[in-house]
């Protein structure tokens, strides 16, 4: 099963094809005016108790100006367009090949970066240096980073680029005005919406109860995977969990025997107040402890990016 976002228009035509997938609502596209808002709030919750405060404080500060840029300079998009084309041609409509990078995203940068001046020295020379970037060096180091070449970019400058690229991106995912339609195809794990990586997983509450969604680590939007099933493979046998304290924790690693990878897995019915990248960060012990099992992260998280 793959998921494909498709016109309205075309959707009682889409509809006859699938199957009882689609009575699962199947994408959730992002509302950055909440996301960032609820994301700092639990960013400052989470530091009060944490073997990771001062970085959680560090990203706090960046997530509160990725939400105060969402209400002061937000885009005006119609992508009316890009989805019908991106649907003829059977792609992902904001991924790279079909709506390559372009400059908007820089504007967000500069505020981001004032609001973690002062903090120490190896950030400051990181937002001196990313200054001094020429707009066509940022846009570089943007598509490297839309490629997946993490290891081309200096880290501590990816995590500023990557976080005003997720203000610009997460809109525009929140404006695509096409829905989402189960098709049969190759198994696919990247975002339906933008082809990134995945943060983590996540299980809903509400009336999504139980089912479980990827999170995108750019667009923020989230797309369904059923649960116990390796997200990088696919496998469905000798799926192992680890977790930090007892069987019911609200985080826990899901470790594919077959291609030694793991992804957490979050579950809002043990606890609905998380928000996966901030809580993501504030578990890291986990990802050392599962890590020492010898499986190896198939997630990005983008606060996490300079570690
Ligand atoms: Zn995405
Ligand atoms: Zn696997």
């Amino acid at each position: 099963m793959s998921i494909n976002i498709v016109p309205q228009e075309q959707l009682a035509e889409q509809n006859d094809k699938t199957s009882i997938i689609s009575k699962i609502p199947l994408l959730f596209y992002p509302n950055p005016k909440t996301l960032y808002q609820h994301r700092a709030k639990r960013m400052a919750f989470l530091a009060k108790d944490s073997p990771f405060t001062d970085y959680l404080n560090f990203c706090a500060k960046i997530v509160l100006e990725q939400a105060k840029l969402i209400e002061n300079s937000p885009i005006k998009c119609d992508l009316t367009n890009t989805v019908a084309s991106a649907a003829q041609q059977k792609v992902a409509p904001l991924s790279i090949s079909h709506y390559p990078v372009d400059t908007q995203w820089i504007d967000y940068l500069s505020p981001i970066m004032d609001a973690v001046v002062n903090i120490n020295s190896e950030i400051d020379q990181t937002i001196e240096a990313l200054a001094q970037n020429t707009v066509q060096q940022l846009t570089d180091k943007a598509n490297l980073l839309r490629n997946g070449q993490f290891e081309q970019v200096n880290n501590n400058e990816a995590l500023f680029i990557w976080s005003a690229m997720s203000v610009y991106y997460s809109q525009l995912a929140h404006h695509l005005p096409g829905k989402a339609v189960a098709q049969m195809g190759e198994h696919r794990w990247l975002c339906p919406v933008c082809q990134s990586s995945p943060v983590a997983s996540i299980v809903h509450l509400g009336s999504h109860v139980g089912l479980r969604y990827l999170h995108c680590s750019l667009c923020e939007s989230e797309w369904y995977v059923p649960r116990s099933k390796c997200t990088n493979c696919d496998n469905m046998e000798n799926i192992t969990y680890y977790s930090l304290d007892d069987a019911l924790s609200a985080v826990k690693t899901e470790c594919c025997d077959h291609c030694h990878s793991y992804l957490k897995v979050f579950n809002q019915e043990r606890d609905p107040h998380l928000d996966i990248i901030a809580d993501d960060i504030n578990s890291l012990v986990l990802d050392m402890e599962t890590e020492q099992e010898k499986f190896a992260k198939s997630g990005v998280n983008p606060l996490l990016l300079s570690t």
